[in-house]
C-alpha cells in the first residue's frame, strides 16, 4: 500500500505544525512519499514564504541583491528549524539559497525556494531522502507536464522507501526552474502519486474537506463526503478552492482516489475524490455549489443564425485575434452567448466593433458584472425536477436569472445573474437543496 501525502502551507507554516506532520506520518506506514508547500500564514496578517519570495525577486531585480523580504524569509525557518529542533546547517542552507537567487535572476526560481528549503528540512526533520523536483518533474514552455517526469521519478524513486520531494515546480525546457501556478503544490503532489502507482493521494491542508457552498457566504454549510473527479473539476475551476484546479489530470488518467484531510483535525474523515467510472452518486441530487463573479457576457442575435454556416467560426476568430479565452457559449436557434472573464476584455469595445463587422448581429448586447453559479451534482441527471427547483428558488428571492447555460453531461446547471445578486442567489439555491430538513 502506498500513500503519497502533500501538505500544504499551515501545515509547514511552524515547528509545532511540523511535529503533527511527523505524528500523521508515523501512525501510517502507507504514507511514504511526501510532498511540501512553502511555510504559508501562521495567523491572519501573517506573510506566506511565498509572497515574500515574491518580492525578494523584485528586490533582487532593482538592487541586485536579496534584501528585507528575504531577512523575514530567513527568520521564517530559522524559527521552524528551531522549534522542532531539526538537525540542519540552516545558516548554510540560506547562505547558499540567498546567492542562487541572485545568480539566477529568475522569478520562477526565487519563488520555488520555499518549498526547495522546506523540503530540505523536512527531510532532516524526518530522517529521510530529499528529492529536488527539478530533477524529476518536467515541463513544457506551457508548463504542462512532460511524460518523461513519470518515469524520472519511478527511477529515483526506485529502492527509496520513504522520499520529500519539493511540490510547485519542476525544471522547463530550457533547464530553468519553472513553478505551476499558484498552490501547484497539490499538482505535484498528484504527479507523484501518478508516478509511484500511489492507492491513494492525501492532500493535507487545514480545512476538513470541501463544503457543499463558499463558508464566507453561508454559516457552516455541510460537508461534502465524497465526489467524482468530474464534479471536483466543476467546483475547483468555479472558484470551490480547496484543491489546485489542476490537480486531478495526473491522477485521473491512473484512476488514484484523492482525499482531503485537515492537519489540524485529523480524525475527520475529509473529502474523498473517486474515479468517474463506477461513482455512486450520494443521495443528494446537488453536490456542491460554486460561483465566481466578474464575467461579461456577448450576447448576438440575428434571424436564421442556425443557417448561416460559420457564424460562430467568424465571433471565434475575433475573440482568437485577441487572444481571449471564452468560458461558455449558450445558444438558442438565433441566438448566442459568448460568457467571457472580464479581466480579457480591457478592450471590450474594440472587440465589441470586430465581431458586428465580423457577423453584422441584428442585435448586440454586452452585459457586464455577471456572476456566474455552477450547481454541481451527478444526481442532477437522473432527478425529476432539479431546475425546477433551481429556478424557483432563485425566483422567490426575486433576482432575475440572466443566463442559464446545461452542460451536455447533465452534470451542472450553470446559471448567470448580476454580480450583486451574487451572495443572496447563492444562499437560495444552497437552502434549496441543502437547508434545514433537506
Ligand atoms: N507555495 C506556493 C503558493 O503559495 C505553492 C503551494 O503552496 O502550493 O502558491
Amino acid at each position: 500500500m502506498i500513500k503519497v501525502c502533500k501538505f500544504g502551507g499551515t501545515s509547514m507554516a511552524d515547528g509545532i505544525t511540523l511535529l503533527r506532520v511527523k505524528n500523521i506520518l508515523e501512525i501510517d506506514p502507507a504514507r511514504r512519499y511526501v510532498v511540501v508547500s512553502a511555510p504559508g500564514r501562521r495567523f491572519s496578517g501573517d506573510s506566506k514564504v511565498t509572497d515574500l519570495l515574491y518580492s525578494t525577486y523584485k528586490e533582487v531585480k532593482e538592487g541586485g541583491h536579496v534584501g528585507e523580504s528575504f531577512t523575514k524569509i530567513a527568520e521564517r525557518f530559522r524559527s521552524i528549524v528551531h522549534e522542532a529542533n531539526v538537525a540542519i546547517d540552516i545558516e548554510a542552507l540560506l547562505y547558499e539559497t540567498a546567492c542562487a537567487i541572485e545568480r539566477e535572476e529568475s522569478e520562477d526560481f526565487t519563488a520555488s525556494r520555499g518549498e526547495f528549503l522546506m523540503g530540505r528540512i523536512m527531510a532532516a526533520f524526518l530522517g529521510i531522502p530529499f528529492i529536488d523536483a527539478r530533477d524529476v518533474v518536467k515541463l513544457d514552455a506551457q508548463g504542462r507536464v512532460d511524460a518523461r517526469t513519470y518515469a524520472l521519478l519511478k527511477d529515483r524513486l526506485h529502492g527509496i522507501g520513504r522520499a520529500v520531494i519539493a511540490g510547485f515546480y519542476g525544471e522547463g525546457p530550457e533547464g530553468r526552474v519553472k513553478t505551476f501556478s499558484r498552490g501547484g503544490s497539490d499538482v505535484s503532489g498528484a504527479i507523484v502519486a501518478r508516478a509511484t502507482g500511489a492507492d491513494l493521494y492525501e492532500n493535507w491542508t487545514d480545512v476538513s474537506g470541501f463544503l457543499a457552498c463558499d463558508p464566507r457566504i453561508v454559516a457552516s454549510p455541510s460537508g461534502i463526503k465524497k465526489l467524482s473527479y468530474r464534479e471536483l473539476r466543476e467546483l475547483s475551476y468555479m472558484g470551490a478552492n480547496v484543491l489546485h484546479s489542476e490537480a486531478i489530470f495526473p491522477v485521473r488518467e491512473a484512476g488514484i482516489p484523492i482525499r482531503i484531510k485537515n492537519t489540524f483535525r485529523p480524525e475527520d474523515e475529509g473529502t474523498c475524490i473517486l474515479p468517474d467510472k463506477g461513482f455512486v452518486p450520494g443521495d443528494r441530487p446537488v453536490t456542491g455549489i460554486a460561483g465566481k463573479k466578474n464575467f461579461t457576457v456577448i450576447y448576438l442575435e440575428k434571424s436564421l443564425m442556425n443557417a448561416e454556416i460559420g457564424f460562430a467560426y467568424r465571433v471565434l476568430e475575433v475573440l482568437k485575434r485577441h487572444n481571449i479565452s471564452f468560458e461558455h457559449m449558450p445558444t438558442g436557434i438565433d441566438t448566442i452567448s459568448f460568457v467571457i472573464d472580464s479581466e480579457q476584455l480591457p478592450d471590450l469595445e474594440v472587440v465589441e466593433r470586430e465581431i458586428v463587422e465580423a457577423v453584422h448581429p441584428d442585435k448586440i448586447n454586452v452585459i457586464p458584472a455577471i456572476a456566474l453559479i455552477a450547481v454541481v451534482g451527478h444526481g442532477m441527471s437522473r432527478n425529476v425536477g432539479i431546475s425546477a427547483r433551481l429556478f424557483s428558488a432563485i425566483a422567490r428571492t426575486g433576482v432575475n436569472v440572466r443566463m442559464i447555460d446545461q452542460g451536455s453531461s447533465e452534470l451542472n446547471i450553470i446559471v448567470g445573474v448580476e454580480n450583486v445578486h451574487y451572495e443572496r442567489t447563492v444562499r437560495a439555491v444552497y437552502d434549496e437543496f441543502f437547508g434545514e430538513g433537506k
